[in-house]
């Protein structure tokens, strides 16, 4: 009984923790505005050409892949060879050629036509069992076309958020990416998970970098202790 009532003490402090922390950011950064999302399939796309690489390769390899094939069908009638070519700037392009086309075609036996729409229908666990079972989707891929593509309440977890999130406490130290997914989500304020998401990627990309972080111009280490020696 003890122990469960310090677990949830403990977790009530991590939710206040969060709850600062995002409220320091948007105070900082501002609250940054959603995009239009359209066609969820295409957040699903961009966010696999960004796997293993930086936004601008894949903004790169997204682009030149929209350009020589303008329609999703005619990336799946295409050869895999040209599919390569067009990505290969984002890197892993072999692999996801493959997973990109292997998508594309399970849609079109599910669905008949090029379009993740039908997911708007389905709440997100329904969408996790449905499309997280495809090779290529993990939890961030997931997370992201959660999020992005779809509007929901999700929170990606990448090197930047895992990092801080590490050095902050609000994600156990020894635990992975994979797991610090379904970790966070209950600590992220209703509403928050797209502001804290992109001002925690802007806080590590800016101040606290994985190497020489700057820690003297840290605005959040005066609210919230941070635990990096
Ligand atoms: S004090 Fe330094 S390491 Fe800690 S959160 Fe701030 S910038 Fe990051």
């Amino acid at each position: 009984m003890k122990r469960l009532k310090r677990r949830c003490q403990g977790h009530e402090d991590l939710k206040t923790k969060v709850i600062k922390i995002t409220f320091l950011l948007e105070k900082q950064y501002g609250i940054p505005l959603r995009r239009p999302s359209g066609e969820p399939l295409d957040i699903l796309i961009e966010t696999i050409l960004s796997q293993n690489t930086n936004d601008r390769n894949r903004d790169q390899a997204y682009f030149r892949l929209k350009n020589r094939f303008p329609r999703w069908e005619n990336v799946l009638e295409a050869k895999a060879e040209s599919i390569i070519s067009a990505i290969r700037p984002g890197g892993l392009a072999e692999q996801k050629a493959r997973r990109i086309h292997e998508i594309l075609r399970w849609i079109k036996e599910k669905k008949g036509k090029l379009s993740l729409s039908f997911l708007n229908k389905m709440d997100s666990d329904e969408i996790k069992e449905t499309i997280g079972i495809l090779k290529g989707i993990g939890p961030k891929t997931l997370h992201c076309l959660l999020l992005f593509g779809l509007g929901r309440e999700a929170f990606p977890v990448d090197t930047h958020i895992l990092r801080i999130g590490k050095r902050l406490g609000f994600i156990p130290e020894g635990m992975d990416a994979e797991k610090a997914h379904s970790w966070i989500v209950p600590f992220v304020p209703m509403g928050k998970s797209l502001s804290l998401h992109l001002n925690l990627i802007r806080f590590g990309r800016e101040i606290c970098k994985a190497r020489n972080p700057s820690c003297s111009t840290c605005f959040l280490k005066m609210s919230v202790p941070c635990l990096k020696r």
